[in-house]
Formats: C-alpha cells, structure tokens, sequence
C-alpha cells in the first residue's frame, strides 16, 4: 500500500474497477480525474476545462453546479435524511414526486415505482410483467422482446433486453426469454429507393414475423426507448413507431418506453413518447429526471397494467418486491427541485429552439471527409465516421482528439455523440461545435 503514489490517479488505478474500459489498460493508463463541474463545463484536478458534450451520461440537464439543488439536498438530509416505502411507510418528496411525475406524463398514468437507476428500473419491469401474466392466469406469457442496439440496462434482465454484443459477452447473457428484432438504422439498412415509411412497415412486418415464429401467446412485452442512445443514437424514421404499435396491439404485447435518455426535454418534447405518438403502457425514466444529482429511476405504469398486479398482490397477501432506496427522501426531493428548474427556465422550450442549431451543425460536420453520416434529433446526435483501420474504433479516435479540444462526447463504435445539457445557449452549441470541427480537422 505505502508503494502507490499519494494522488487520485494512482490510487484509483489501484483501487477501483471501472464500467466500460478495458480493465487491463486501466492499470496501466488510468483514468481522467474530474474535479468539478460548472455550467456546461467540466475541469480536471489541473484546472482544465471540458465543455460536456454528454451532460453527464445524458443526463445532467440543467448543467453542474446547480446551487438550487444542492440546498433542497442539504435541507432534505437534515430534515430526514432517509426514510424507506416498505410495510405501509411514506414521506413528503416520494408522494410529490410520484404525483408530479402522474400530471406530467403524456400518456395516462396510474402507479410510481421508483428505483435507483434504469437497469434496476427495467429489471423490475421485467419481473411485473411476469408477476402480471401469473396474475391473468397466462403463464406462457413471458419473452421479452428488445432490439440489436437497444440499451436498457446492465442487470440480469435489463442487460438480457440491451441488444449489444459488448454488454452480453462472458456475462452468459441474453436470458433465454429474451429475444431482439432489428435496429430501425434506416441510412444502412434501406434498400435502393426504399422510403422511410416503406422501411418502417418492413420493420413491422420483421417483428411480426418474430412474434409468430415464437408463438404470439408467449410474448409479454417489447422495450424500446423513444430514440435509441448508447447504441449510438438512432432516430426511428416516419411512421416507424405507428407500424410498431399496430404490431404489438394486434397480439396484446406491452409496449415498454425506455424513456431513461429522451425523458425531460430531450427530443423537444417533455418526452420522447409525445415526440413519436406513443401510447406505452409502462415508461421507464431516470437520468434527466434528478439531473444525475442522486441516483433514481422510476417506472410508470398504466392502471390496465398495474390492476391485475395489485389484484395478484391482494391473492398472495403482499408485493414481495422493494429496494432499500426506493423513493429515497433526498434523491426525491432533489427530482422535483429539478423538475421545476426545468419548468421555470423553460428548457424544454431552449432544446426546441436550439435544435435547428444543434442539427445543422451536425449536418454541417456530415459533409467533412472523415464523417460518413449524422443522426439526430432535438439535441442529441452523433456522427458516423468512415472506419479508420480496424472498423469500430474511429468513434474512440474522435472521442480522444475531441477530448484534445476540450470537448467529452461519446465514442459508440465508429460514431461520436453528443447530448449536451439543456441549459445550453446558442453561443456554446456554435463553440462545442466549433472544437468538435476541429477535432474532426485533427484526425484527418
Ligand atoms: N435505459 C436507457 C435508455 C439508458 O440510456 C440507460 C443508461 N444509459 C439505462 C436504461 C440504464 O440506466 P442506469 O445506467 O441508470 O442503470
């Protein structure tokens, strides 16, 4: 122990095991040490500037810093720092909080369940659905179905339902109910002169064609999030969403938004589910919800889909199900403080304004030599490079030489990301571009 370094950086090479790196290069190379946050941007322990292409992990909203948040936290823990939901408990920022999130969800909306992250959010899901099919006496009713590049967790089951290679490899996952149809990625997968609402109704006919092979009677559920994220920002092209909801309602299959990502202003829209014509009957949301300031998720239900749960809950004597954490006192109230930020500064209405900016920025980049394609939508897009050597890894050399320009995106594959905080103005989409531009000028 008296051998590593006094410093972050050689302590956290000793000591921690990181989320998505290569462990291996971890002890070797270490880590970024971020040492606060302020606005849009970031600064490391020398003082360093990063504008936050990502918000976070798509998340943090109303950007660091926010003072508002860190009192109501302040006041919470001293008030009650902690306080459980379990055997007939409550406390005043769960129940605001579920009743806000009630009147504000786009859809009709019966239950709260709140949880510390999406993966646990999903994963729960996943577990109600089959809690309700025992409950309606269809036991069969149990696959799952997600889609290639979907991302919706890295628990058992949230992780069984993502749809990437990365998050499945030596975990012995996916579960054998799970099963994907195909990524809506229209600008790789049209055919010659295939229109989107064409690619749309081939997308449909694919799932359909899933869903009888399987058998109709044994599927429960699909998950999707409004807009695809972490798989790399895939935009579902016109009517897509419509095909998809004929679908399943023609065989009484749930549909589940993953709103984790496009909840809270993201798309334009509060939530990516007015964005698209949705009518889930379950929404998954987190991340923007607090802003990334506590850890929660929360899954809304629809009355049809909570009754027979309840009703089965009544036949057994209890809902054995519950977290420590659920509807945590600080995490709670920190969500609401954020949800009237969002209100108050009107960023829903900033993420409306500023897409064109954002996306004809993006549209712009497209037309670089080492940028093969844009996606985007409100405010998150990514551009798709030309593989650089070994196909996959340009995201990570984009990444790298935005990083040399002060700006954190997110290499996926051979894209790069980007969701910047929602507080942004104009001014800072039209630098954060600028650097990325520059950026893009480097690897070439
Ligand atoms: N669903 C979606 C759509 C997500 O983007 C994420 C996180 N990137 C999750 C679920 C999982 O959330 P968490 O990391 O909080 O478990």
């Amino acid at each position: 122990m008296s051998q590593i370094p006094n410093s972050i950086e050689a302590r956290d090479k000793a000591f921690q095991m990181h989320p998505l790196v290569n462990l291996r290069e971890h002890e070797k190379i270490g880590s970024l040490v971020i040492d606060r946050g302020e606005g849009v941007y970031v600064f490391d322990t020398e003082g360093k500037r990063y504008f936050e292409g990502l918000a976070g992990l798509w998340s943090v909203a109303v950007g660091f810093g926010e003072k508002r948040l860190a009192a109501v936290a302040k006041a919470q823990m001293e008030k009650l720092a902690y306080y459980h939901l379990f055997s007939y408990k409550t406390h005043g920022p769960s129940v605001e909080l579920a009743e806000k999130l009630i009147n504000i969800a786009p859809v009709p909306m019966s239950k709260v369940h709140f949880t510390s992250s999406g993966s646990e959010a999903n994963d729960l899901v996943v577990k109600l659905c089959w809690y309700r099919s025992n409950a309606l006496g269809k036991p069969e009713k149990k696959k799952v179905i997600g889609r290639t590049k979907g991302y919706h967790g890295v628990t058992i089951a949230s992780g069984s339902i993502t749809g990437l290679a990365r998050n499945h490899a030596s975990f012995d996952l996916p579960l054998d109910r799970m099963r994907h149809t195909h990524c809506p990625d229209f600008d790789t997968m049209a055919e010659p002169g295939e229109s989107e609402v064409a690619f749309s109704k081939r997308m449909a006919s694919e799932l359909e064609k899933l869903i009888l092979e399987e058998g109709p009677e044994t599927i429960a559920a699909f998950f999707g999030e409004p807009v695809m994220g972490s798989g790399g920002v895939y935009v579902p092209p016109e009517t897509y969403w419509q095909e998809i909801q004929a679908v399943l309602k023609k065989y009484d299959i749930l549909l589940v938004a993953d709103e984790v990502i496009t909840g809270f202003g993201r798309t334009g829209n509060w939530f990516g589910t007015e964005t698209f014509g949705m009518q889930p009957d379950v929404m998954v949301i987190s991340k923007q919800m607090a802003s990334s300031y506590m850890p929660i998720a929360a899954v809304l239900m629809s009355e049809n889909f909570y009754a027979p749960i309840a009703d089965e809950s009544d036949r057994i004597g209890v809902f054995g199900h519950g977290f420590t954490a659920s509807g945590h006192p600080v995490a709670t109230a920190v969500a609401l403080e954020n949800i009237k930020i969002i209100e108050e500064r009107d960023l829903v209405g900033n993420c409306r304004t500023l897409a064109p900016r954002f996306l004809g920025h993006l549209d712009a980049l497209s037309r670089h030599p080492r940028v093969k394609l844009k996606r985007g939508i409100g405010m998150i897009g990514a551009l798709e490079l030309h593989p650089d050597g070994e196909p996959g890894m340009a995201g990570t050399a984009m990444a790298a030489a935005a990083l040399e320009e002060g700006v954190i995106g997110r290499a996926v594959g051979d894209a790069f990301c980007l969701c910047p905080p929602l507080i942004i103005t104009a001014e800072e989409v039209d630098q954060m571009f600028a650097a990325v531009g520059r950026a893009l000028d480097r690897l070439a």
